[in-house]
């Protein structure tokens, strides 16, 4: 735990400068807008601590893959997420004397990052070496409305001195990675121009031929009143700058607007991109600063209106929520189905590569319940346009017959995680793009979808399953051999629950779908079967699995077993071990790890959370009190999944520790690690443990369900949903709740298992039940 920010509602505050957290800070104020993103690192020179990161979606480096011992299967490379031209860029000299702050007698610093509106601030007052003092106040944006837009505004007053200050903006696009397996340079020179307006630098990836340009323009004021003062303007390989030197008196301040434009080849024909650029600057620039910040925080207004969590009473959890729902909506806007939500965003370099099963299984229900429909869909439909992949991915572990199995990692389709015991064995990834599907019917009722795209993933998805089972003789049943569960401290064991579970669920699922698309879209189920090659007679097999499946189960216990033998291992719990021993991935070696029962996050229970309706409330309760006190929750993902079990166990203490971890998870610096980038995937779990953990929001089977409580620390909480195309507003009070249809038609729903219909003139108001709290 590292506690330095200060705790306000909507803002996150770091007083007093310390180059030991930089890091960590560039990590927490990052900003973003969906299409890019950027560490908070400084404009100026900074010659300490820091990592270098600015990001752009979909653009990446097939890295080659470093191994130490290369099996067959592997990936040739990994995709790494690309620190990319440098746009935030403005050296300054004071009196011929470089400012960088890291060399100064730094006071009043403060760092603000203003979640309602999405801007980050910065104010220091600077002493240089020379003695010549300096007041600094800097404003940084990425717009929300022009996505290929971000804006600096870096104002400088002299404090005790009179000369000159010299301010040179300037775009840079020989950057490097800090993670790069061979130390590669990723970049390559392509064009730089200066023009009247401004200048930019056009970089290439190598390997891929991503082509990104970025363009400046620069605008002075001195004491308020606009400079036209002539600038030296330089072009070298790869960069381009802009020089300014002002004459000033003690108490004069400049300010520079430097606006820019990046654009990828992603979104333009690479031989538009500078005249697309030339003409975005000279647009955005004539528009100006303010109007571009009040556009950007309008829609930032917007996007609040549909999402924000309101907390009474409890300042530290608000803030956790909305910080979790401001970084995740920086990261993931949903209007390009290219694009996906990486582990860390937009934040950091680690975990490469930017798709992983967080997104169906965390990120899924966030976007399902706080944008429209497009986006969920949007993150669904990633998956369809990458099925040939999976497809191939699977025909290389030999696999047949269109089975698919999708990338633990992927950028575009291709496998890119290079270790055994997750790529070929962490499956069951392959279950939460089956269940995101569900899920995501079961919220919206977009039965289409079905037919759209999903039943072609289903059907791919299933063949893979009834391939992976075998039947063994001696059980006289189908087992799972060789998997590695959600629980990454096991690697290699034999029928792990949760995958043979999500497996057998999974060909369930696609019988009764294909029997849905094959009724209602008769026409188009004919194509499906046509493209897919499906018959029916494949599905005979799927049934023998299903009805003959060795499930491991500890009847003394009454629980699941987490996979063959778990209980041979000596049973100890998370109490046992000592604080100087955790997280244990830090501290034991990864032999005493593996042999151990520790569990890095929940297994058996995520199978839980995701089939709650499958099983008793008592069974339910046996398995989460036998492997939540087992669970060191060494994953940001396993926090939020205990939250809700806690909550729907009436486990209300436990459920609001584990909500705050999740919560403040980066702000507080839980697993000592911030430093890398945030943990942007869990996030969405955090506003899961809020709206389906403590008010139990359930959609299932057309209906729509709520069972809430509160915790002791909170007076109220209130938050929106989008349910069936209607948006309705949930407050749980000590005393009452209320549920309101802002627009349409009535919605039925049950709360507390009594059902109700709401209408915008009829809103519920109900007394809160305490007994089930
Ligand atoms: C977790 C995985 C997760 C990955 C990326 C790992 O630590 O064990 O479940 O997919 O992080 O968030």
């Amino acid at each position: 735990m590292n506690q330095y920010l200060e705790v306000d509602k909507w803002k996150i505050v770091e007083t007093g400068f310390n180059p030991e957290h930089q890091r960590s800070s560039e990590s927490i104020f990052s900003l973003g807008n969906g299409h890019m993103g950027q560490r908070a690192n400084f404009e100026e020179c900074y010659s300490g601590d820091s990592l270098q990161g600015s990001y752009i979606g979909g653009i990446y480096y097939p890295d080659k893959t470093k191994v130490g011992w290369w099996k067959n299967g592997y990936p040739e490379y990994f995709a790494k997420v690309l620190n990319s031209v440098n746009w935030i860029g403005i050296d300054i000299e004071i009196n011929g004397e470089p400012l960088d702050i890291f060399e100064c007698d730094v006071s009043a610093f403060k760092r603000v990052l203003n979640m309602k509106k999405g801007y980050l601030q910065r104010l220091f007052i600077a002493e240089l070496p020379t003695g010549d003092k300096i007041k600094v106040e800097v404003m940084r944006f990425i717009s929300m409305a022009r996505k290929e837009i971000g804006a600096i505004e870096y104002n400088i007053e002299a404090l005790n001195f009179n000369g000159e200050i010299t301010i040179k903006p300037y775009i840079n696009g020989d950057v490097r990675n800090e993670d790069a397996n061979y130390d590669e340079h990723f970049w390559s020179e392509v064009e730089q121009t200066s023009f009247e307006e401004g200048g930019l630098v056009t970089t290439r990836t190598k390997k891929l031929d991503f082509h990104v340009c970025a363009g400046m323009t620069n605008k002075l004021q001195k004491n308020g009143q606009d400079l036209n003062i002539n600038t030296e303007t330089e072009v070298i390989p790869m960069e381009v700058s802009e020089e300014y030197s002002i004459s000033v008196t003690e108490g004069d301040e400049v300010t520079l607007h430097k606006i820019a434009a990046v654009a990828s080849s992603l979104n333009h024909k690479k031989e538009q991109l500078k005249s697309h650029v030339g003409a975005l600057i000279k647009d955005t620039a004539a528009l100006g600063f303010p109007k571009l910040l009040y556009e950007h925080t309008q829609r930032w207004s917007e996007i609040w209106d549909g999402s924000d969590v309101l907390i009474e009473g409890d300042d530290k959890a608000q803030q956790g929520i909305r910080f979790n729902i401001f970084q995740l909506y920086q990261t993931y806007t949903g209007e390009d189905k290219r694009l996906n939500i990486g582990p860390k965003g937009f934040t950091g370099e680690k975990y490469g590569g930017c798709t992983y099963w967080d997104t169906e299984a965390y990120c899924l229900p966030f976007y399902l319940n706080t944008a429209p429909n497009e986006v969920a869909r949007n993150l669904l439909l990633y998956r369809y346009q990458q099925l040939s992949e999976a497809i191939e991915n699977a025909e290389k572990l030999g696999f047949t017959d269109g089975a698919a199995l999708y990338p633990m990692v992927t950028m575009n389709g291709e496998e890119c995680h290079n270790e055994w015991e997750i790529t070929f064995e962490e499956i069951h990834r392959n279950g939460a793009m089956a269940y995101a599907i569900y899920n995501y019917i079961q919220h919206t009722g977009d039965e289409a979808y079905l037919s759209d795209a999903g039943l072609e993933v289903l059907i791919a998805i299933s063949r893979f399953w009834s391939q992976r089972f075998n039947y063994s003789e001696k059980r006289d049943k189908f087992v799972m051999l060789g998997v590695t569960g959600p629980n990454e401290y096991e690697n290699n064991v034999n029928n792990n629950w949760y995958t043979t579970y999500i497996g057998c669920w999974t060909m369930q699922y696609t019988l009764e779908s294909i029997a849905k698309v094959q009724s209602q879209y008769p026409k188009r189920f004919k194509e499906i079967k046509r493209k897919t090659n499906y018959s029916e007679e494949e599905t005979t097999r799927w049934k023998e699995i299903m009805d003959n499946v060795y499930l491991p189960e500890d009847e003394e216990r009454g629980i699941f077993l987490q996979q063959d033998n778990y209980l041979d291992k000596e049973q100890r719990t998370v109490q046992d071990l000592d604080d100087d021993e955790r997280p244990l991935n830090q501290y034991w070696s990864w032999d005493r790890i593996l042999r151990s029962c520790f569990i890095k996050q929940g297994d058996v229970v995520q199978g839980l959370y995701f089939f709650e309706d499958h099983f008793d409330e008592e069974t339910l309760q046996r398995n989460f009190d036998f492997y939540e006190p087992r669970t060191v929750h060494e994953s940001s993902l396993s926090p939020c999944i205990h939250a809700i079990m806690a909550s729907k166990l009436g486990y209300r203490d436990k459920a609001y520790e584990f909500y705050l971890r999740t919560a403040r998870l980066d702000l507080d610096d839980y697993n000592e690690e911030v430093h890398q980038g945030l943990h942007i995937t869990s996030m969405a779990g955090t506003w899961m443990a809020i709206v389906e953990g403590f008010a139990g929001k359930r959609a299932k089977e057309g209906e729509l369900y709520f069972s809430p409580t509160l915790p002791d620390k909170w007076t109220a909480y209130s938050f929106k949903i989008l349910y069936k195309g209607r948006r309705m507003k949930v407050r749980v009070a000590d005393e009452e709740i209320e549920i309101t249809c802002e627009d349409g038609e009535a919605v039925k729903c049950y709360v507390y298992d009594e059902q109700y219909q709401i209408t915008p003139d009829n809103p519920l108001q109900l007394t809160r039940k305490k007994a089930v709290a």
